[in-house]
């Protein structure tokens, strides 16, 4: 039976503990168990899928078209097991279904509450599609102490006390704060965070501690005492270099021994040698590169999540440093020298995913830049859609270009599709419908050209990728687009639907719908970004 191991957050949000899941994941599979990881959030959104990228950061999208918390992002990245719909549940969604069965009248005149109808739907869902693992994680989104979270917590309290202590084991990650004044590492936050769990019946057996500088043996013991576990389960965390030193380093600090201990396991020692290569790859390259990313959310790094990790493959790829600039679109609006100001120093041009018209000419202003300078570009979902606005307006003599996004047009070249096909058969939208749920989602097909660009970077001519948008590629403009030179070079198995674009006469030039980001891993860079970013190189070179 697959054992649990669920993971809380103590003190403060942002200590890592997604990071900190996919870590343990990725170590506890280099030791040969099967993992899979999920996340708990407690929030009243069904899904993350309409907020906003500054609230939330990042929708990262699964291949069954889930919407999901960007956690899932890393958890696919360190481990390389997909996630899929079952993987990440809000309260929203927890209480979307527990009152849609209720008005049905399923519970049969009872009263609905939350324990046990929503602690059970809670369990459940942990519960679910668990059959041939190992060990199932379960980070619980938020911090101990967190109103929203209280149902989550009792669920966990509840498995333990029905699974027993060695099928299940608590993992509580805090925050050690450095006081300058004092010169001392203080161990009371995390004292009153484990005594808040404790208060709601759940006993941490291992601690995280997050910490800027190393924790004295002292201070471990004292946590140990003071928070009722072993000395040797209270493990530090330092901050780490990179991303992909967490793992090693949390190997180094015994993390995933203590979780074998607990559970009474004995297992092989995970071969280290590829984290190791990957953290040498980032850590000494042999050259830079700046890409410019023209975006519109460039204030958060998080709204990008998935798009900065696959960059950082792309030159873990190249054995290239990559420095990324983030560009706000709607400084190019202004004036045509600002945009060869802050565009002429790099040796890429990225247009990103995003929503809505704010910033789209200084997008389509960069698109041009990238075009007539021959500097490498890559466009993505938002981004082809502008790359092939671009080419209309001024490769093609339609003037009036635009999408259907931005508001009424006479040269739709984006528009709003209702009907497409999909795995499942012909999926149709109202176009004033809903917002939450009804984009193009998920994995779908694509045939390319043979001898196409993308072909080659991919060595192959049916892919899979994976979508989130409601606007296509009008290809009714695929001919005058092409004979501007922008090739159709990617189109979805029935021929309808653009996928990608390519120019031929161009160093570098390649636009896709879809979000290649998302598939992206540090083991498997994905060929789109290591054949940017190797673009980008020779780019440097010249310049
Ligand atoms: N806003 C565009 C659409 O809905 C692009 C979406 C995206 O870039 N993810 O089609």
């Amino acid at each position: 039976m697959a054992r649990y191991i669920f993971i809380t957050g103590g003190v403060v949000s942002s200590l890592g503990k997604g990071l900190m899941a996919a870590s343990l994941a990725a170590l506890l599979q280099g030791r040969g168990f099967k993992v899979r990881i999920r996340k708990f959030d407690p929030y009243l959104n069904v899904d993350p899928g309409t907020m906003s990228p500054y609230q939330h950061g990042e929708v990262y999208v699964t291949d069954d078209g889930a919407e999901t918390d960007l956690d899932l992002g890393h958890y696919e990245r360190f481990t390389g097991v997909s996630a899929h719909q079952g993987d990440n549940i809000t309260s929203g969604r927890v209480y979307r279904d527990i009152i849609a069965k209720e008005r049905r009248g399923d519970y049969l005149g009872a009263t609905v509450q939350v324990i046990p109808h929503v602690t059970d739907a809670i369990k459940d869902f942990a519960k679910a599609d668990t059959a041939d693992l190992d060990f199932i994680l379960c980070e619980i989104g938020g911090t101990v102490g967190d109103i929203e979270g209280l149902p989550f917590i009792e669920a966990i309290r509840q498995l333990r006390n029905e699974m027993g202590r060695d099928q299940t084991c608590f993992i509580h990650v805090t925050l050690v704060p450095y006081i300058a004044a004092a010169g001392e590492l203080k161990t009371k936050p995390t004292q009153h965070s484990v005594r808040d769990l404790t208060s709601l019946g759940v006993q941490p057996d291992v601690l995280l501690c997050r910490c800027e500088k190393p924790l004295p043996d002292g201070e471990r013991a004292k946590i140990a005492l003071f928070c009722n576990v072993r000395k040797e389960a209270v493990i530090p965390a330092l901050d780490a270099p990179s991303i992909y030193a967490v793992p090693l380093q949390y190997h180094a600090e015994g993390l995933d021994a203590e979780v074998l201990r607990h559970f009474g396991l004995t297992a092989r020692l995970p071969n280290m040698s590829g984290w190791a290569d990957i953290v040498d790859r980032y850590q000494h390259p042999e050259g830079e590169v700046t890409i410019g990313v023209v975006g519109k959310y460039v204030g958060l790094p998080d709204a990008y999540k998935s798009l900065n990790e696959a960059l950082v493959h792309g030159g873990m790829a190249n054995r290239v440093r990559v420095n990324v600039r983030w560009l706000d679109a709607e400084l190019f609006e202004k004036d045509d020298d600002e945009i060869a100001a802050r565009l002429e120093p790099m040796h890429g041009i990225l247009v990103p995913g995003g929503f809505g018209e704010r910033g789209s000419e200084g997008k389509i202003a960069s698109v041009r830049f990238a075009r007539e300078r021959g500097v490498p570009f890559f466009g993505i979902c938002l981004g082809m859609q502008m790359a092939c606005i671009e080419a209309a307006r001024n490769t093609a003599g339609i003037a009036d270009a635009s999408s259907t996004e931005f508001g009424a047009t006479d040269e739709p070249v984006v528009g709003i599709i209702t009907e497409w096909m999909s795995p499942e058969g012909l999926q149709t939208r109202a176009s004033g419908g809903d917002m939450g749920g009804t984009m193009r989602l998920g994995a779908y097909e694509a045939r390319l050209s043979h001898n196409s660009h993308a072909a080659a970077l991919y060595g192959a001519t049916i892919i899979s990728e994976r979508h989130r948008h409601r606007y296509e590629v009008n290809a009714a403009y695929r001919e005058p687009l092409e004979r501007g030179g922008l090739v159709f070079s990617g189109m979805s198995p029935d021929g309808l639907l653009p996928e990608i674009v390519e120019r031929p006469d161009h160093p570098w030039f390649v636009g896709v719908q879809f979000h290649p980001e998302l598939k992206s891993r540090p083991f498997e860079p994905h060929p789109l970004f290591a054949g940017f970013i190797g673009a980008a190189l020779k780019q440097a070179r010249l310049v």
